[in-house]
């Protein structure tokens, strides 16, 4: 697609629209399409030319209003492709990662007309609006109960016993990889001592502990012990930490010793994952465990008194609505503390090639129906969702989220997600955020296993 800017260049904002429209539409070439935005004193005009045809709109613009030139220009953007192409998008020209900011934002400044905002200047359907307002309902306690001046930590483990298929991590798989992680676990130790340090003299207490990965319960009896027991050493003793969770994604790595240990070093969240309850499913998604396995280390991790988590995917290859409704159903009836539901996302370190990835976004409608099933199920199962995010490249432009029972939400993905707290992150891929009055400082580790091996050994 061709774009031409007259009087401004909103690349970024303008292209981020046409996605909507035109998933991974190469921008540099001649497609046959042309779309000219050229911005005036008064309104901002999109010009879209395809098949011969022409589409024309345009936006008032008044500067004195709220809305940001940006805003003005994607809504001309949005109109002119909808027109065009007979397609809506259910979040409209909402493009960032944190929708229901957005709409708080509009709700301290235009109270109850905030929902007509949404809705009539930002295209965002009845339903997503309505889930924002959920959101941040679901995580106003949560928020109540953030101490100033603490902090979480954040501990990274990328090692998986095989990629997934639709891996966008880093993580390096056991079967190549494998021969570092006795050196990995003790520079990362090193790590959590050095991190722990600093939060202490900085005075921010760490008082949430995160460790995700990876699968990091994917470490043998004895790594899993030592991280635990440094853990316990630099964290728990030294501050008074109310969350603190384990990731378990992969149920074949769980085993009756490691989740021992893991409930005696005090983890009190776990995360079992298994993304679908469908085996063919997970054959095809490169997963080495059954939906058999899932239910057996689930069970296994329920005689434990952790908080349990249980992540899906809607999307999946070869997933189908039926499958996708059976996988919701079987796992409300687990009962689990959260459940989070993804929506596919493919980055390019995903291993499914350009066509697959073209194939499952032209299928259309099936992820919207399956992301549409869980949120009318879920909260009619006693699920309240309380943490919303999107990302680039997730199928039909949806949107991840966290559900959980009242009072089981996980209060590290709340803050981490919006940056209410400092995190400090130890281990390959970690970042250490630092608050600033003005924003964040982001600190990022090297991002692979291998390289923070060797650059501190
Ligand atoms: S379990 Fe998660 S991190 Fe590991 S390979 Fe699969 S998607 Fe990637």
């Amino acid at each position: 697609m061709i774009l031409e800017f007259e009087n401004c260049d909103l690349r970024y904002d303008v292209q981020s629209v046409c996605l909507l429209f035109f998933p991974r539409e190469p921008f540099s070439e001649e497609q046959g399409k042309r779309l000219k935005v050229s911005l005036f004193s008064d309104c901002a005009e999109a010009l879209f030319l395809w098949n011969g045809r022409s589409f024309r709109e345009q936006e008032p613009f008044d500067p004195q209003e709220f809305d940001s030139v940006r805003t003005v220009v994607k809504r001309a953007v949005y109109q002119v492709l909808r027109q065009a192409t007979g397609k809506d998008s259910a979040w409209g020209i909402v493009t960032g990662i944190r929708p229901a900011n957005l709409y708080e934002k509009l709700f301290s400044r235009f109270g109850a007309d905030a929902r007509r905002i949404f809705e009539e200047r930002y295209f965002v359907s009845p339903e997503k609006t309505d889930l924002c307002v959920s959101v941040l309902q679901g995580r106003k306690k949560a928020v109540s109960l953030l101490e100033k001046e603490s902090s979480s930590l954040y501990i990274s483990v990328p090692f998986c016993p095989s990629r997934c298929r639709y891996c966008s991590f880093v993580s390096a798989s056991t079967e190549r990889e494998g021969n570092i992680l006795p050196a990995y676990i003790d520079l990362l130790c090193a790590e959590i001592e050095e991190k722990t340090r600093r939060a202490e003299r900085e005075m921010m207490p760490v008082v949430t502990v995160y460790v995700g990965g990876g699968t990091p319960t994917v470490l043998d009896e004895t790594l899993l012990e030592k991280l635990l027991r440094k853990i316990q050493a630099c964290v728990l003793r030294r501050f008074s930490v109310h969350e603190y969770t384990f990731e378990a994604g992969r149920p074949d790595t769980l085993t009756e010793a490691k989740l021992a240990l893991l409930a005696r070093y005090g983890v009190t969240r776990l995360s079992v994952n298994p993304q679908t309850l469908n085996n063919r499913v997970l054959e095809t998604i490169g997963r080495k465990h059954t939906a058999e396995d899932f239910f057996r280390a689930y069970t296994l991790a329920e005689t434990y008194p952790f908080v349990l988590n249980t992540d899906l995917i809607a999307g999946l290859q070869d997933d189908t609505f039926a499958s996708f409704q059976r996988t919701v159903d079987g796992l409300t009836a687990l009962s689990p503390g959260n459940i989070t539901m993804h929506t596919l996302y493919l980055k390019r370190a995903a291993d499914i090639g350009a066509a697959e990835i073209g194939r499952k976004i032209a299928e259309g409608t099936q992820a919207s129906r399956m992301v549409e099933y869980a949120e009318k199920t879920l909260p009619e199962k006693g699920y309240f969702p309380y943490y919303l995010y999107r990302q680039k490249n997730t199928l039909e432009n949806l949107e991840n989220v966290g559900y959980a029972r009242e009072g089981e939400e996980c209060r590290y993905n709340i803050y981490m997600m919006d940056d209410l707290q400092q995190v400090y992150g130890a281990g390959a891929g970690a970042v250490t955020k630092i608050l600033l009055p003005g924003g964040v400082r982001r600190e990022c580790n090297t991002k692979f296993a291998y390289n923070y091996v060797k650059d501190r050994s």
